[in-house]
């Protein structure tokens, strides 16, 4: 059964209800969708505020930090008053204040491989707006596994750079990076960063979950966009899907705590 507006919600999303491919359905579509926002820091603060202003039925975010003076030049979820509280909690309160007709969960937990599969089991979409590969590796494998469409960002110093996943229908983050050791710390993102860049490449994030959403336009399945915040350039770079791929491929070969 159609879900029913009140006059209030069909004021808050008429804009975007006017965009040929949105209208009335697409707008259902959104309110029945639940995200997974992995990271409430520079990519959660503007995918999970656009995905809230949207009218996303629920947003679960994961994180186990606390707010510090020093993530506020660029994690906007938080503010000056929130120094000390989670990042979850804090995500929450301006979330829910942009749109109280999101159903928000805070979880203040690493993810890690034993709880992923449960963290990400009640979503339909994935977004990695985590720091570090290891957690991007983690959220990969349980998508592929659990077939979640996966919205990845990632940030360091200028450059930034975002894939849509969509399992066993092309690339997984694995079959693009898996040359990479997970557990070098070096790859992990550099510390310097603009607030403004990863804002762009959150905001990338929240298109394309709402791109997934509503079937409009074309995700960036089986591309890497990449950003060059220095040149203002964006780079399309073809990802193909690796037969080899430990994940994805034919023979996988990684498993997640307690799934098959
Ligand atoms: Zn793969």
């Amino acid at each position: 059964m159609d879900k029913e507006f009140t006059s209030e919600q069909l004021q808050r999303y008429q804009r975007q209800m006017m965009l040929p491919g949105i209208g009335l359905a697409g707008q259902q579509k959104i309110a029945e969708s639940r995200v997974f926002i992995a990271g409430a820091g520079g990519l959660g603060s503007p995918a999970g505020y656009y995905l809230a202003a949207a009218g996303i039925g629920r947003i679960c975010m994961a994180d186990d930090d606390v707010v510090e003076l020093s993530n506020l030049q660029r994690q906007i979820a938080h503010n000056t008053e929130r120094i000390g509280m989670s990042k979850t909690k804090s995500a929450e309160i301006s979330f829910k204040s942009l749109n109280p007709n999101v159903e928000f969960l805070a979880i203040q937990q690493r993810i890690t491989k034993e709880n992923v599969a449960a963290l990400i089991e009640d979503h339909d979409i994935v977004l990695d707006c985590s720091d570090n590969l290891s957690t991007r590796y983690l959220l990969n494998d349980a998508c592929v596994l659990m077939s979640k469409p996966l919205v990845s960002g990632a940030v360091a110093g200028f450059t930034g750079h975002v894939t849509t996943i969509i399992p066993g229908q092309g690339h997984c983050f694995r079959c693009i990076f898996e040359d990479m050791d997970p557990y070098d710390k070096s790859l992990d993102s550099q510390p310097g960063i603009l607030g403004a860049f990863a804002g762009v490449i959150g905001s990338i994030q929240a298109m394309e979950t709402l791109k997934i959403i509503t079937g409009i336009g074309e995700t960036l399945q089986n591309t890497l966009l990449i950003y060059d915040g220095l040149k203002s350039e964006f780079r399309r770079v073809h990802a193909a899907r690796n037969r080899d791929c430990p994940a994805c491929g034919e023979n996988p070969t990684i498993k997640i705590s307690g799934r098959g």
